[in-house]
């Protein structure tokens, strides 16, 4: 008498996580992981290599924020850097912005927002 075990269960894929938002990337019959979220891919075949953006041509958003400059416990190097979104212009949610050294930052646009006492023209 023959025994037949029942096929191994099929595996639950773990995609990346998107390196701005910190999403799971979404696989695609195309061979891509994508991050609707920000709007951009990635080939699932190379992963490590630099994305693209689902529409490379609209500008993009250039909001800055230095982040660290009043936190007295970071260093000077931590302070003084800059983060510059790159999502596209007029985009939904959070600034999300890479510093020259590629770390990646995630800001409210509340924080760039200034708000003035009533009477008072900017
Ligand atoms: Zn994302
Ligand atoms: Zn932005």
């Amino acid at each position: 008498m023959t025994n037949t075990r029942p096929a191994p269960p099929g595996l639950a894929i773990d995609t990346p996580p998107c390196p701005l938002c910190d999403r799971s990337t979404d696989p695609t019959p195309d061979g891509t992981l994508d991050c609707e979220n920000c709007g951009c891919f990635w080939d699932a075949n190379r992963p490590d290599e630099p994305g693209e953006w689902f529409e490379p041509h609209v500008p993009a958003c250039g909001a800055t924020a230095q982040p660290y400059a009043d936190n007295r416990y970071a260093s000077a190097e931590v302070r003084a850097l800059v983060y510059t979104c790159v999502l596209d212009t007029g985009h939904d949610g959070d600034h999300r912005g890479t510093d020259e050294n590629d770390g990646v930052e995630n800001w409210r646009r509340e924080v760039l927002t200034v708000e003035l006492p009533a009477g008072v023209n900017a």
